[in-house]
């Protein structure tokens, strides 16, 4: 039974574990990663550009939090083992995935070449996959973790602006969080995911105050306003910590009520 103070404040609680995130060098990857550092775990921000990396390390400085880096291309499988090698030498075991790692195209179907199709698919999908992978290979010899992917409302409903790959890539990892929680299951490994709607980053700032920002999908948030990527802080760290310990194959929206109104 949760029956004191000091147990319902650990619920949430991610003090020393070991946090891998991908994408960690901007946008929902950085935020994330600088509360977790704040709420005292050990942070490895993987990343594909260096100076994404060193930007994210300079701002989590200034205000004290520690943190690591290490360049990481989620779509080369063999560079991803070696990235989570490095990790894992720097914040000792893993314990908590993060796949924040992902591009976005808008365009209409019809303008997609098969390249950029496939561009999307490697980096948002098998990117996902290949990092997943990676992580479960090390939580199942150590018993368990908690991984954290990042879907998008995209990867529920259509956009008539014009977004086929990355909605497919993104439907793809709803799949890829349920099939991973039902494989995992019986080695304690959680897989979860959130689908965040318009949140204000520097893969989203085009669009945001667009007219397809302000036309189409402002009046479809029933808050009434563009998510902030702090808006996630609160969710994910739910889904890391202990409190989702019997929650596992849920991808959660986080879109100010989008979804609800259809
Ligand atoms: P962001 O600011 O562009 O951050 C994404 C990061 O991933 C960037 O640093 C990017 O590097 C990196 N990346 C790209 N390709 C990579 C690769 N091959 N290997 C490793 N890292 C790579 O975007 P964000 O808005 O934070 O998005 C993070 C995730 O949230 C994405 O999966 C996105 O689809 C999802 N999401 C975002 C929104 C939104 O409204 N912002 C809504 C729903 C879902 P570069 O800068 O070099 O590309």
């Amino acid at each position: 039974m949760i029956s004191t103070g000091e147990q319902v404040a650990g619920l949430f609680g991610v003090a020393g574990k070991g946090v891998a995130i991908t994408g960690g060098g901007s946008g929902i990857g950085q935020a994330l990663g600088m509360a977790f550092a704040a709420g005292g775990a050990r942070v490895a921000l993987l990343d594909v550009r260096p100076e994404s990396l060193e930007a994210s390390l300079a701002l989590y400085a200034k205000g004290g939090l520690p943190a690591t880096g290490v360049r990481c291309d989620v779509t080369d499988p063999a560079g991803v083992e070696r990235a989570f090698a490095e990790a894992g030498g720097k914040i000792g075991r893993v314990d908590v995935l993060v796949n924040c790692a992902g591009i976005t195209l808008w365009k209409p179907a019809e303008e997609h070449t098969t390249e950029e199709f496939r561009r999307v698919i490697e980096i948002n999908l098998t990117g996902t996959f290949n990092c997943c992978q990676a992580a479960g290979r090390r939580m199942i010899p150590a018993g368990g973790g908690k991984i954290v992917n990042i879907s998008s409302i995209r990867g529920f409903v259509g956009l008539p602006n014009g977004i086929a790959a990355y909605a497919s890539s993104k439907g793809g990892i709803n799949m890829l969080t349920r099939q991973l929680a039902t494989e995992w299951g019986k080695h304690k490994i959680n897989v979860n995911a959130i689908a965040p709607g318009m949140i204000r980053t520097p893969l989203s700032a085009f669009f945001v105050d667009s007219d397809v920002g302000k036309n189409y999908y402002l009046p479809r948030i029933m808050l009434g306003r563009c998510g902030e990527t702090d808006d996630l802080v609160g969710t994910v760290l739910f889904l890391a910590s202990g409190a989702s310990d019997y929650v596992t194959g849920q991808i959660i929206a986080i879109d100010g009520g989008m979804l609800a109104a259809g």
